[in-house]
């Protein structure tokens, strides 16, 4: 169970790498292209989404009206708009929260959660917010599981 246990973090921190600067880099990125103030975010967020994206906070479970989301459609950041999770990756986890098995390519970066254990939370590449985390007991394709706060999250839907 030990060798178990270390195979997955390893997993995980070889993709915490790829996720956060390519090959050779494992190093969070420290600015982001979007930074705002504390000020400025608790204007334009609400109280909840201020909480999750800039204080790493988690919404309660079964809480976000997008778990119930079934349309074709992007969910974006709630603090910049970069476009985040394709539904078409979308799953019932059954966690409670909203749940992909992928993120648009680079629009995630990773480091470790404030256990300090596993380089598992999930933050918008551009403006650092906190999104929630990624495991590895998804479905296939990737087996990955990156269980994301709804209030960080906005859905644009592609059906005209
Ligand atoms: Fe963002």
């Amino acid at each position: 169970m030990k060798i178990m246990g270390r195979t997955k973090r390893n997993l995980l921190g070889v993709m915490a790498a790829a996720f956060s600067g390519g090959a050779g880099t494992s190093a969070p990125a420290r600015s982001y292209d979007i930074d705002y103030s504390s000020a400025e975010w608790r204007r334009r967020l609400s109280s909840e989404q201020f909480r999750v994206l800039r204080r790493g906070g988690t919404e309660p479970p079964f809480a976000s009206p997008l778990l119930k989301e079934r349309r074709d459609g992007t969910y974006a950041c709630a603090g910049c708009g970069l476009a985040l999770f394709s539904s078409a990756t979308k799953f019932d986890s059954g966690t409670g929260w909203p749940s992909f098995w992928k993120p648009v390519d680079g629009a995630v970066a990773m480091h470790a959660d404030a256990t300090g254990h596993m380089r598992n939370e999930v933050h918008c590449r551009r403006c650092g917010g906190h999104l929630g985390h990624v495991f590895d007991d998804g479905p296939k394709p990737t087996g990955l599981r990156y269980c994301i706060n709804g209030a960080a999250l906005e859905f644009r839907n592609d059906e005209a």
